[in-house]
C-alpha cells in the first residue's frame, strides 16, 4: 500500500506529495509540528497536543491552517488511509510559500502537511535492559519551549549519540544542568526516592508524555521535585529515565561512562513505564 500524505488540501501518495520550493518551512524552518502516538487506531493525549500546537503557533504569530475540528478530521483521515493502528501521526504547519524575505509575508497561507506511519513499540531490549545517553553542550536557541521544525541542534546531538552507540544525548547548559534530550525529556530518581525533572521554561519542550507522567506521579503519591539537576547528580542517581511520544518511558542505565546505580533499570521507572502504557491505551 502506498503511503498517503495530506498536503495543503489534498490526500496524495508520498511520491506526489510536495510543497513549494519557497515554502518558508523549507527556507527558514518557519514552522511548527506535533507527533502524536496512535494506539489501537486512536490518538493518545490529543487534547494536550492540540493545546501545545496552538501555543507554538501563537508564539510564532502564525495562523492555524484550519479550524480544530477540521484538523482533527484530517489527522484521522490520514491515519485511516494509511491503515495505521499503532504508530504515529505527524503534522507540520509552516507560514506558507512566499518570495524569500525574512520578515513575515503579507498574504501567505499556512501550509499543512500530515503523514502517518505504523511503528513497533520501542526496542524491547532497550526497554528491558535500559539505554545509554551521552551528555553534550547545549547549543540550541533560547526558545526550546516552541515545538519548531528548526531542529539542527537536535539533529547534530542525536547523530553524536548514534556515533557514540548511545540512544540519546542530553544537552547540558552553562550551569552544568541537564536541559533535555534531543527528542526526549530527562528524569532522575534521587537516592532518597525523589523523582526530579526540570521545570518547564524556555530551555525545554513541555513534553506531552512528561505531563502524563507527572499526572501518574501525583496519582501514585510519589515524591516529585521540578528543578534542574546536574550531570554529576544524574550520575549519582538511583534511577534515570527519559520520556517521549515514541519512546514512552525508557530507562537510562548509563550516562557517558558512568553506570546509573547498578546499571539495571530502576523499579520506579518500571512502575511509571507500565502506568504510562496503561494511560496511553486507556485515553486513546
Ligand atoms: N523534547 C524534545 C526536544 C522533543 O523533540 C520531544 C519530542 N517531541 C520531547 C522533548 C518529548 O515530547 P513529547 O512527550 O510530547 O513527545
Amino acid at each position: 500500500m502506498s503511503r498517503i500524505a495530506y498536503v495543503a488540501g489534498h490526500y496524495l501518495p508520498h511520491a506526489q506529495a510536495a510543497v513549494h520550493i519557497e515554502d518558508r518551512g523549507f527556507q527558514f524552518a518557519d514552522g511548527v509540528y506535533e507527533v502524536i502516538a496512535v494506539v489501537g487506531g486512536r490518538l493518545v493525549d490529543e487534547e494536550r497536543h492540540m493545546v501545545r500546537l496552538h501555543r507554538s503557533l501563537s508564539e510564532l504569530r502564525m495562523a492555524p491552517p484550519m479550524g480544530d475540528t477540521a484538523l482533527r478530521v484530517v489527522l484521522r483521515e490520514v491515519i485511516r488511509r494509511n491503515g495505521v493502528v499503532n504508530g504515529i501521526v505527524y503534522l507540520q504547519v509552516t507560514r506558507g510559500a512566499a518570495p524569500r524575505d525574512h520578515a513575515f509575508p503579507k498574504s501567505a497561507r499556512p501550509t499543512l502537511v500530515v503523514t502517518s506511519r505504523g511503528s513497533k513499540p520501542p526496542n524491547q531490549r532497550l526497554v528491558r535492559e535500559g539505554c545509554s545517553v551521552i551528555t553534550i553542550p547545549e547549543i540550541r536557541w533560547a526558545r526550546c519551549d516552541i515545538k519548531s521544525v528548526a531542529l539542527l541542534g537536535n539533529v547534530l546531538g542525536k547523530q553524536l549519540a548514534r556515533e557514540a552507540g548511545a540512544y540519546e544525548a542530553w544537552f547540558v547548559d552553562h550551569d552544568g544542568n541537564v536541559t533535555e534530550g534531543t527528542s526526549t525529556n530527562a528524569w532522575i530518581v534521587t537516592a532518597d526516592g525523589e523523582v526530579v525533572t526540570r521545570k518547564t521554561d524556555n530551555a525545554i519542550l513541555s513534553g506531552v508524555t512528561r505531563l502524563a507522567v507527572l499526572d501518574l506521579i501525583h496519582r501514585e503519591g510519589y515524591r516529585l521535585s521540578e528543578r534542574p539537576f546536574s550531570v554529576d547528580e544524574a550520575k549519582r542517581a538511583r534511577e534515570a529515565f527519559l520520556t517521549s511520544t515514541t519512546a514512552a518511558v525508557m530507562p537510562v542505565v548509563r550516562i557517558d561512562d558512568a553506570a546509573v546505580a547498578n546499571g539495571n533499570p530502576g523499579s520506579l521507572t518500571e512502575k511509571l513505564r507500565v502506568a504510562y502504557l496503561g494511560h496511553a491505551a486507556a485515553t486513546a
